[in-house]
């Protein structure tokens, strides 16, 4: 089938090409341009193995038919009968999941700034190179300039540029005193100046309804921070009334509540307040007791482990095996690196064999990467698995699953038609 090849086709194909992220040209790499150009036109994409969900046995030989970026049918190649007016590409070699969600990440370097006003294709290249050329068609902001980070959102909801959904949990909240050092001294003043700093339960309260008024869809809290004095790092706790009432509030407004916990004095801050996810490990896993690990999954609290922040020196080895001890005692982990906060994109790859280092298996990491983090966020059912009727979300991996975690860093293509 002849398919015009537009400017922005020619476009995709150069920023691919030119990030050294498609080995070689392939059938595949063309889906999103094609998809785009033919939203009323049937496409099969034949050949690949399709593993549906985590959970499910993989489908060799696959057939899955899009229409109007959703998925009309799936199958073993057969089983399958493509429209007959269907556009189809070879696959093969290939596998296909769900889009993945990337749980922590932040809206905060400066190329992001006045987002509502920038050129739609600095926005979709930026937004290539940290989120979807890694698979990602869904992220947690976890701490931002809010509105900015809405106008991101909204140009991506109206289909003008092309980028991942996004949820955002806006201005977040500090200790009194207690903006860490390495926000002050990389974010601008203005910007710092935003940032909430209650000194009671109230001013947190305040803050909690200000955030979520103006569009945040959860709230973040830093309960443990290390701040410069007199040259050496302090740390300061966030008041255990304030956390209280700051997640409290959220819940009352039907909202989550993702902290920072830093060590086992922000777990213990957490666990007291009710929380529902930790956004990072703790630094002094001496302290990650299997106590402590049930505790938190009595109370239901996810992890993220954003392993690549904390390795690979020290006493990393121990924080890696703070998430296999939480898998193993049936805890969820939701995949997060804190892209954005971390600026070498590439290098964020590691997560992946962290995680398979750490002991999870290709589909336990699926699952933090898909269904959990979707469920946990409220997006379940359109997206996070190969379905009739759900979006096409979909990453093309290079290989086959029987290469484990590594097939995950092998991306060939992000589709995100579910913008249509
Ligand atoms: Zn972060």
């Amino acid at each position: 089938m002849q398919v015009g090849r537009t400017d922005a086709y020619k476009r995709f194909t150069f920023l691919f090409l030119v990030a050294g992220f498609l080995v070689r040209p392939r059938a595949c790499a063309e889906i999103n341009p094609l998809l785009k150009e033919m939203e009323a036109a049937p496409l099969v994409l034949a050949g690949e193995t399709i593993l549906p969900s985590p959970d499910a046995t993989p489908i060799p030989d696959g057939v899955i038919v899009i229409e109007s970026g959703k998925i009309t049918a799936f199958g073993r190649s057969g089983a399958v009968v493509p429209p007959s007016n269907a556009a189809t590409l070879d696959c093969r070699g290939d596998t296909i999941v769900a889009g993945f969600w990337n749980c922590h990440v932040h809206f905060t370097e400066r190329k992001w700034m006045d987002a509502a006003h920038l050129p739609a294709e600095q926005l979709a290249r930026d937004l290539q190179q940290m989120l979807t050329r890694q698979g990602f068609t869904a992220v947690v902001d976890e701490g931002s300039v809010l509105p900015n980070t809405l106008s991101l959102r909204q140009r991506i909801e109206a289909g003008e540029v092309p980028g991942p959904r996004i949820v955002t949990a806006g201005i977040p909240l500090f200790p009194k005193d207690g903006i860490p050092w390495y926000v002050t001294e990389s974010l601008p003043p203005d910007v710092v100046k935003q940032l909430y700093v209650p000194a009671s339960a109230e001013e947190a309260i305040r803050d909690v309804d200000k955030n979520l008024a103006g569009g945040a869809d959860l709230v973040k809290l830093f309960l443990v921070t290390g701040v410069r004095e007199n040259g050496r790092i302090v740390l300061r706790n966030m008041d255990a009334r304030i956390v209280l009432a700051a997640i409290t509030e959220a819940h009352r407004l039907g909202k989550l509540v993702v902290v920072h916990p830093s060590n086992i004095n922000g777990v213990e801050l957490a666990l007291a307040g009710h929380v529902d996810i930790l956004g990072h490990t703790i630094q002094d896993p001496e302290n990650w007791t299997p106590a402590v690990v049930s505790r938190l999954i009595a109370a239901h609290v996810s992890l993220i482990p954003t392993l690549t922040l904390f390795g690979p020196t020290g006493n990393f080895s121990r924080v890696v095996g703070e998430v296999k001890s939480y898998t193993d005692a049936g805890g969820q982990v939701l995949f997060g690196t804190d892209v954005g906060f971390l600026t070498d994109y590439q290098s964020l790859s590691r997560e992946f064999s962290y995680l398979g280092e750490s002991g999870l298996t290709l589909p336990q990491l699926l699952e933090t990467l898909t269904t959990a983090p979707a469920g946990r966020f409220g997006h379940e059912g359109q997206t996070s698995r190969i379905a009739v009727g759900a979006d096409a979300d979909l990453v093309i991996l290079h290989g086959t699953p029987s290469e484990g975690p590594r097939i995950l860093t092998q991306v060939a293509y992000t589709d995100l038609t579910y913008q249509n």
